[in-house]
């Protein structure tokens, strides 16, 4: 199990131009979020819902990671056991800095990807930046059923959780970075740790930063050489 534990929210890939969650702008304001990302008003407004996401996967084309995914790629990629990269976004921004897909875990899904709405098949595909219509009609390669974007929607459970909760239970350095901690509770995940990091723009509600070791208020990608820094001393102990 990883040593360091790296949380990333929507604030990491706001300087790469894509709008986070609560600070909005952009697509998140021309849709109602409690509609299109969630599960049970998915099935009266499908249309709408898989119009949201072919909207932001075709986007995401464009997108280029920042000097933040770099260096955490980078990090990742030399410390590949002791460190575990773990976010809440949906994005393929750490990919496209160099990571493999493997050493990503995306605890909501992520958007390059289809499922199978048939829970017994749940196939998944990767579409790169395509349309859910213009892959295969939008219909299962192996079961013919339709394909839905394998994203985690509100009132969805979220398997990858487990993981986050395992690598929690080990880390001995927590960091955050870019999360206003109302979806995944980070107070909490703190105290596992021996150290902790927090990254966000500002501060935030849900977050209480007296459980954190150390406190960076500015943008991630002015805050990353020090949390790198820390990271490598940490792994590196004289
Ligand atoms: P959030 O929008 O609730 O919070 C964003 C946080 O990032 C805030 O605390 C803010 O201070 C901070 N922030 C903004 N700009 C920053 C910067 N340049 N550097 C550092 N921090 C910065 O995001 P969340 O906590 O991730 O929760 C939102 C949910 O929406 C998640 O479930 C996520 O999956 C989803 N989401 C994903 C994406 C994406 O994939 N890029 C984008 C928007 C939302
Ligand atoms: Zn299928």
């Amino acid at each position: 199990m990883a040593k360091v534990l790296i949380l990333s929210g929507a604030g990491i890939s706001a300087e790469s131009g894509i709008s986070t969650f609560r600070d909005s702008g952009g697509l998140w304001d021309e849709y109602d979020v409690s509609v299109v990302c969630n599960y049970d008003s998915m099935q009266k407004h499908e249309d709408v819902t898989i119009e949201f996401y072919d909207k932001r996967r075709s986007e995401l084309k464009s997108k280029e990671p920042n000097y933040a995914h770099k260096r955490i790629a980078e990090l990742k990629n030399m410390y590949k056991k002791e460190i575990a990269v773990i976010t809440q976004n949906v994005d393929n921004l750490f990919e496209k800095a160099g990571l493999k897909p493997e050493d990503v875990i995306h605890l909501h899904g992520f958007l390059t990807q289809l499922r199978c709405q048939d829970s017994y098949c749940g196939k998944v595909f990767d579409i790169g930046y395509k349309s859910q219509k213009e892959f295969n009609g939008g219909r299962c390669l192996t079961c013919n059923s339709k394909l839905r974007p394998n994203i985690v929607f509100f009132g969805e459970q979220a398997p990858m959780y487990e993981e986050l909760n395992k690598q929690i239970q080990d880390c001995e350095l927590f960091v955050v970075i870019g999360t206003s901690g109302n979806v995944i509770g980070v107070n909490t995940m703190a105290q596992f740790a021996t150290r902790s990091i927090l990254n966000n723009y500002e501060p935030s509600s849900a977050i209480n930063d007296a459980y954190f070791s150390k406190v960076l208020y500015k943008k991630a990608t002015e805050a990353v050489d020090e949390i790198a820094e820390e990271i490598e001393t940490f792994l590196n102990p004289r």
